[in-house]
Parts: structure tokens; C-alpha cells; sequence
């Protein structure tokens, strides 16, 4: 469970809460409200949120005061991301938002159990932490980072994991890593070779969006 805010309100772990443009994936160049929240033991070593791991470095947020965000922002989407978004319960923030009748995505490793109600989920495995079973079969997109042919190897392990348990048939993505022209070569290449993925690339990065 969330932990207590003081006065009795539950309360989440959060980075930090921004409108901006969905930068990577099949939404891409959809406007977004951002929750960033704290927390994440997966630990990538290439990790661009590394700033997010520690939860307790990041404040208490309640509900209510998302929920504002959203509201004031009418996006087309929130998208629920970390850090490891599930390692806190996301049942209540879910419940509160709700009501607004905006889409809300969650971006995750698949390592925690799943809680809150999601329109979409993209679900980002890493091969030094492979994903629940849970996660598998209800994701929409399935989105894997390709830094080698390991990784092409393991976007495919993932992909036909998703159909063994019993999901949808997600969307699936390549990602090349950051600032690396020989994974994008690879993620381009296979695109080209496999017609069922698409490339995913951090088009918010190169606007200099957040
Ligand atoms: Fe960073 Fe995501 Fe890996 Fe966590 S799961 S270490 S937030 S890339």
C-alpha cells in the first residue's frame, strides 16, 4: 500500500508531474500528462532515470493533487511511468483519475504484480529481470531496448511469451539504445528483416522535449 501522507492521506512516491508530448512507442507525438514515480530495483546500467531509484529521496504526493495536474493539462493521455511505477500501488491514483474519462497508460518492467486499471500498458522486459507472467498477458505493447543481438534474441522470447500466456497480441516495438548508430543499425535492420516489429525511437530527446 501507498505509504501514509501526513494527516492520514495515502500519498505516492513521485519524481516529478509534466504536459509534454509522448516521445517513444506507438503513441508517439501524442500529448501527455507525465507521472513520474519513485522507485525502482531493477536497475539498468543504462538507465536514463537513475535519478528516480531511490524512493524516499521523492516527496509524498496525494492523489487528489494528480489528479489536478491532469485536469488542468486535458491531455489526450496520462502515462504512468518511473522509475518502476509498480512498486507502489497504484489502486487509488487509478480510482481518482478515473472520472476524467482520460486514457491512462502505464509504462513498467513487468517485475511487480500489476495494480491500478490501465487502457494500455507497454511493457518494457529487461533480460537480467524477466517479467511476471501477469504483465505477458495483458500488455498492448511489448517494447524492448536493443543494445545487441542478445537483445533481438530476447525481443523475440518475450514476444512469443506473450502469446504462450494467453494475451492480446501486442504491438511490438525496438528501441534502439541511447546515442548508439550501431543498435540503431540493428533495430533498423530487423525491422526491415521482420515486418511485424516497428522502430521506436526517442523522438522527445531529439526535440529537446522532457
Ligand atoms: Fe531505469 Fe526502467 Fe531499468 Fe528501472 S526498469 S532501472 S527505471 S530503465
Amino acid at each position: 500500500m501507498p505509504p501514509p501522507l501526513e494527516g492520514g492521506v495515502e500519498g505516492l512516491r513521485v519524481v516529478e508531474h509534466f504536459h509534454s508530448l509522448q516521445g517513444e512507442g506507438f503513441h508517439a507525438g501524442r500529448s501527455a500528462l507525465f507521472i513520474r514515480l519513485a522507485g525502482c530495483n531493477v536497475r539498468c546500467s543504462w538507465c536514463d532515470t537513475k535519478h528516480s531509484w531511490a524512493a524516499a529521496a521523492h516527496p509524498l504526493c496525494s492523489a487528489e493533487e494528480l489528479v489536478e495536474a491532469v485536469r488542468r493539462s486535458s491531455p489526450a493521455m496520462v502515462v504512468i511511468t518511473g522509475g518502476e511505477p509498480l512498486e507502489q500501488n497504484l489502486d487509488r491514483l487509478c480510482t481518482a483519475l478515473a472520472p476524467l474519462n482520460v486514457p491512462r497508460h502505464l509504462e513498467t518492467s513487468g517485475v511487480e504484480p500489476l495494480s491500478g486499471a490501465f487502457e494500455w500498458i507497454t511493457l518494457s522486459p529487461k533480460r537480467h529481470r524477466e517479467p511476471r507472467r501477469q504483465l505477458l498477458a495483458c500488455c498492448h505493447e511489448l517494447k524492448v531496448v536493443v543494445h545487441g543481438h542478445e537483445d533481438l534474441h530476447f525481443a523475440h522470447t518475450m514476444a512469443a511469451a506473450c502469446v504462450a500466456a494467453g494475451g492480446n497480441r501486442p504491438h511490438l516495438c525496438l528501441q534502439p539504445g541511447e546515442g548508439s548508430t550501431a543498435a540503431v543499425e540493428l533495430a533498423t535492420n530487423h525491422v526491415l528483416k521482420h515486418r511485424q516489429w516497428r522502430l521506436s525511437l526517442q523522438t522527445h530527446k531529439w526535440l529537446g522535449l522532457r
